[in-house]
């Protein structure tokens, strides 16, 4: 007898093709039974009449890493039918932090993860110890934090011993499992990085058969150039390369996203192994000293917050924004479409416009934003508005692109429910397959799935997941098309998507009649010599 049956649901199997009616069989954490034969035996059946059955949804792109430990339920993500998370994106890990470094890396991750407890640790023990959450998790080690531990925030190329010890770290988090390496090119400390650095670490990755992820050196003026920089480091180095939530910041830049889509199809057409995903939103979130050169952030947030104060720094981002806009996000339309998500010292301002600040102060817009800064201690983090619709639009149709959030899993209760951060991290999966498809009608259903399935499960090479098969890990979500939808704003943000009626991970309900019953089926899931499974750590339970 099956565990679990969900009977008559409308199947969409995760590899983009037609949905059909049939019955879902689980039982040992796995798909048993895909059948249109009635009347199979379970100790529970779930009806499904009306709904849709998918593979569990995919985040191949997410931060969860500065939340899962306070918030291991990971509601914000499970109920969009999140079930694994790929985290240690853009550059940012929490691992490894080396005897003495601790303190250093939480004050670079600050802005991103203020509540988060730092300690030391390799990357093997980070792995072992993290805690039990709700979802699947899939690590990745962080080029900024490798580069933090081996020679801090200079601006400078690595000495053979610096560039060794990155090399070093690297291997070790890739032996423990990691996947692969991300980097976040557009910012410091990994900004100072050549190319070659990285081609360098892409070898390291070629030899433990790792991946790259890459959020590109620039995604406004210099998008196309920083586009063909991370596909270019997959190609000399033969590994598969993602391409973070590709975009076209600022106004300057808009209305060239198929051009851009064309040099990833380019690549993949000379065989290069290159992905992208998205999420689906105009508005773009970073820490707000991000908006700034990188020349005033050298030397560290001390460094930086002391420099903010001169009058000869301000002058020169004056002359350096009118110049060229914002540093990695071009010109927007106005300094209201930069919004406070949130301030860690200053928490009144949350949701307030850096243009209704300046306005409120009688202050110049730039002399507000430095103002800003150094009243929060450099750990604000903002919302800017900087993309075209239409560009997300043709990026979201585009086969090559996955969807990923680029979020935390948060809660609206406890320490994640504070400020007003993006409402990518609650409304993501639910905002394509409701206002999207549904609403929009931008793409199919089925093709919608597969691009939060079976595409991203192929992208990242996991093991028997990402697909309803037989044999497969009982990784499911079941929605209502009719009513999905993300309810989180701008204004509001901290609201749970809507239409998802049960979600399923490695065989276990955790949304259950729409509600959360609190278990913690989720794994660390490691690459092995196959792929990416939970092998080692399912021999050690
Ligand atoms: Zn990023």
């Amino acid at each position: 007898m099956d565990e679990l049956l969900i009977r008559g649901a409308q199947i969409m199997d995760g590899s983009g093709a037609p949905g059909t009616t049939g019955d879902v069989g689980i039982r040992d954490g796995r798909i048993c039974a895909v059948t249109t034969e009635t009347g199979r035996q379970a100790r529970r059946v779930i009806d499904a009449a009306g709904l849709v059955l998918a593979p569990g949804f995919i985040d191949i792109h997410t931060h969860s890493d500065f939340t899962l430990p306070i918030n291991p339920r990971a509601e914000g993500k499970i109920r969009q039918g999140v079930t694994t998370e790929v985290v240690g994106n853009c550059g940012f890990s929490v691992a490894p932090a080396l005897p003495g470094k601790a303190e250093l890396l939480r004050d670079y991750l600050a802005a991103s993860a203020p509540w988060l407890d730092f300690r030391e640790t390799s990357f093997a023990e980070y792995m072992d110890a993290f805690p039990a959450t709700s979802v699947n998790t899939i690590m990745q080690a962080g080029h900024h934090t490798l580069r933090l531990m081996a020679m801090g925030t200079d601006d400078r190329a690595p000495s053979d011993d610096e560039l060794r010890h990155m090399q070093d770290m690297l291997e070790e988090a890739l032996q423990a499992g990691a996947i692969g390496l991300s980097s976040g090119l557009f910012t410091t400390p990994g900004g100072y990085a050549s190319s070659e650095e990285m081609v360098t670490l892409g070898h390291v990755l070629r030899r433990h058969g790792g991946a790259y992820s890459s959020h590109v050196r620039d995604e406004a003026n210099r998008v196309f150039d920083a586009v063909r920089e991370a596909i270019a480091v997959g190609e000399s180095c033969g590994i598969h390369v993602q391409i973070a939530h590709l975009k076209l910041s600022g106004t300057d830049n808009w209305g060239g996203a198929s051009e851009l889509l064309g040099e990833i199809e380019a690549a993949r057409e000379r065989g290069v192994a290159v992905d992208c995903d998205q999420y689906p939103y105009t508005a773009a979130t970073n820490p707000l000293r991000n908006l700034l050169p990188t020349w005033v952030q050298a030397g560290g947030m001390a460094a930086m917050l002391e420099r903010l104060a001169e009058p000869e720094t301000r002058q020169r981002l004056r002359h350096d924004i009118e110049a060229q806009g914002f540093n990695n996000f071009g010109r927007i339309a106005s300094w209201d479409d930069v919004r406070i998500a949130i301030s860690p010292h200053q928490p009144q301002y949350a949701g307030q416009t850096m243009g209704a600040i300046a306005r409120e102060r009688r202050s110049d817009p730039l002399d507000a934003v430095c103002d800003y800064l150094i009243e929060d201690q450099g750990h604000t983090r903002i919302l800017i508005t900087s993309m075209a619709e239409d560009d997300v639009q043709t990026i979201l149709r585009s086969p090559t692109m996955l969807v990923g959030s680029d979020g935390t899993s948060l809660a609206p209760y406890g320490v994640t429910g504070q400020g007003k951060p993006h409402p990518r991290f609650y409304g993501t999966f639910a905002r394509v397959l409701g206002h999207y498809v549904r609403d929009l009608g931008l793409l199919p259903l089925p093709q919608a799935i597969y691009k939060m399935t079976g595409g991203s499960a192929n992208a990242l090479g996991l093991v028997e997941r990402g697909l309803i098969r037989e044999g497969y890990w009982a990784d499911l979500t079941l929605f209502d098309p009719q009513t999905i939808d993300a309810m989180s704003t701008y204004e509001k943000p901290h609201q749970y998507a809507r239409g998802i009626q049960a979600v399923i991970v490695n065989g276990e309900v955790v949304i259950d009649g729409g509600e959360h019953n609190g278990a913690l089926p989720g794994r660390v899931l490691r690459r092995g010599a196959k792929g990416v499974d939970d092998v080692e750590s399912g021999a050690r339970r």
